[in-house]
């Protein structure tokens, strides 16, 4: 990846866009960043795996349907992260020219990340990058996909096999919208966070 050439697409398409070496360096900057204010999460493994709930839940009201608060469920709590000051959350796939792409089952992570709003926050490892579009898309499909059925323990096809889409009818069918960010969206902040090591899927 040439991170300077991402950066510059990235901001060319009207983010706010930075980068670093490691999650733990990512983590400290938004935790400097976000004081104080009601935040919510999309389902993200990136956003696990770097800490980040624990760091913000000192000092913010935050909401992340992996933790739950006494009395409410994953639904419950990702309903109140629609609405929330601040919203975090990662892609699947994202091209050197900028673009970036999202798949959903329930819809939560897609729809926080388009609305609602003042800022959102894309926080995203090496492994999502991919030189086009296309392949940026392929990769959400064929390689993240199947990886997050799997991380839920279900029996797609691509969760048992491991090799790439099927395009399944399963129940436990975890595809069932994409999204193509082209540009930031108008009437809210969105920057993203460029992490130089593999997070999530
Ligand atoms: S459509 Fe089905 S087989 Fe394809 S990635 Fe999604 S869950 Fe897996």
């Amino acid at each position: 990846m040439d991170r300077q050439k991402v950066l510059l697409a990235l901001q060319a398409r009207g983010y706010e866009a930075v980068a670093f070496q490691t999650g733990r360096e990512a983590a400290a900057y938004l935790d400097e960043k976000v004081n104080g204010r009601l935040v919510g999460f999309g389902d993200s493994e990136t956003l696990i795996s770097i800490g980040l709930y624990a760091l913000l839940a000192r000092h913010n009201d935050v909401y992340d349907p992996q933790h739950p608060r006494d009395g409410m469920d994953f639904f419950s709590t990702a309903k109140k992260c629609l609405l929330t000051d601040i919203f975090f959350t990662s892609v699947n796939g994202m091209a050197e020219t900028g673009e970036m792409v999202n798949i959903d089952g329930t819809g939560n992570r897609i729809a926080g990340s388009l609305f609602g709003h003042e800022k959102v926050y894309f926080v995203v490892g090496s492994n999502k990058i991919a030189p086009t579009l296309d392949e940026a898309v392929w990769r959400a499909r064929n390689e993240a996909a199947p990886l997050n059925a799997a991380r839920h323990h279900y029996k797609t096809p691509c969760a048992v096999r491991q090799d790439h889409c099927y395009d399944c009818r399963s129940p436990q069918r975890i595809c069932n919208a994409q999204t193509i960010y082209w540009r930031k969206m108008n009437h809210m902040a969105m920057e993203v966070i460029l992490i130089e090591e593999p997070l999530g899927f």
